[in-house]
């Protein structure tokens, strides 16, 4: 049996064409599949009953099973979805005003045990399929009745660790037979694996790069993020200045603030140093606990204060509010299961 759901467009394409279809037919069932949300080929009621009956003798189309949802005070909302092999992942629905955006996870669990990460702690289960990815953006769209605009590959995993299938979940949630989604509405978040930036840069698709900074020196970044070990500040900034170039576009650093560590003056020093000449936003986000975590999470003054002297030097400094901190929904609190708290 084929899931018709793990069929990329031109996958699908191929598939009718085997069959002996008339080539509109992948546009009708890829709607069906991507927009209209169905999981039962026996819904497809612009396909003729013996036709349907044909599909459903080949083919059946999976979903993400909700085990659980919980939802914050300030509207932010946790999903947690169970995988065709019974793993478990999340995705955060957070809802502005006008945008509301779907955070997905791309792994189950991630291999690069960041200290300051609770989805670092359970370590790498394995990489989620493409439609794994697009379903959580498809599923929360169902799930809370709002039509979702912007995507943030910022949950559980490390995409460019998982570049293909990533790549592929943008083709479909971009497409205008997926969801639909501006390319410029996705965003990629990475720790900063080197040779997918050159290639993401290269990929003809303008979603956008965040990059998890989080330190502005090797030997703090090293400690905070072990991957740097790997990529040196060095390679990452000259890859990234690469990304700028060649996409004609800004990139995001995420500066996590952790009280005391990285949130003093020669950090604001080093940071502008780095970072002095780049055409970039800097998003400070603070620093969220998780069961047994060891850091210290800053004051809104003490993000302030770190901001304005940025400010004068790097004037592009955003402050992110954290949503749904008190359910484990924020930055770095994703670990596959619903708190009691
Ligand atoms: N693996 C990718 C995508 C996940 S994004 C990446 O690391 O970029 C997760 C974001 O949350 C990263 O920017 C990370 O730096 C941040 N983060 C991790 N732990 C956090 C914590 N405890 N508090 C706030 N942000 C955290
Ligand atoms: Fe993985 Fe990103 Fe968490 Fe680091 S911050 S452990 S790369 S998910």
């Amino acid at each position: 049996m084929i899931n018709l759901k793990s069929l990329t467009f031109p996958e699908l394409t191929a598939f009718v064409k085997t069959i002996g279809w008339e080539q509109y037919r992948t546009q009708q069932i890829f709607t069906w599949i991507w927009q209209k949300g169905i999981a039962d080929v026996n819904l497809m009621t612009n396909l003729a009953k013996l036709k349907r009956e044909q599909l459903q003798q080949k083919s059946y189309i999976s979903a993400l099973k909700l085990s659980d949802r919980k939802q914050a005070q300030d509207r932010a909302e946790k999903f947690l979805f169970t995988l065709e092999d019974n793993h478990n992942i999340e995705s955060v629905f957070i809802p502005e005003s006008t945008r509301k955006t779907v955070c997905v996870s791309t792994q189950v669990g991630c291999g690069l045990d960041c200290k300051i990460c609770y989805t670092g702690k359970m370590g790498f289960t394995r990489n989620l399929k493409f439609y794994e990815i697009a379903d959580q953006v498809l599923q929360v769209q169902l799930l809370t009745g709002e039509r979702i605009s912007n995507v943030v590959f910022m949950g559980m995993g490390e995409p460019f660790l998982n570049y293909n299938e990533c790549l592929k979940a943008i083709e479909t949630i971009n497409s205008d037979y997926g969801l639909n989604i501006g390319a410029r509405k996705i965003t990629v978040s990475t720790s900063g694996i080197v040779e997918q930036i050159y290639n993401f840069a290269d990929f003809p698709l303008q979603a956008k790069l965040a990059i998890s900074l989080n330190a502005a020196n090797d030997e703090l970044r090293n400690e905070l993020m072990p991957i740097n070990k790997k990529y040196s500040l060095k390679e990452l900034i000259k890859a990234v200045k690469y990304y700028v170039d060649k996409k004609n576009k800004r990139v995001t650093f995420e500066y996590v603030l952790i009280k005391g560590l990285n949130d003093q003056p020669k950090d604001v020093k080093a940071l502008t140093k780095l970072l002095r000449g780049i055409s970039c936003k800097i998003n400070l986000i603070p620093y969220n606990p998780y069961p047994k975590s060891k850091f210290l999470s800053p004051s809104f003054e003490e993000m302030q204060e770190f901001a304005d002297k940025l400010y004068p030097e790097l004037p592009a400094v955003t402050i992110r509010k954290s949503r749904g901190k008190e359910i484990l929904a924020a930055c770095g609190q994703l670990a596959g299961k619903i708190s009691n708290i």
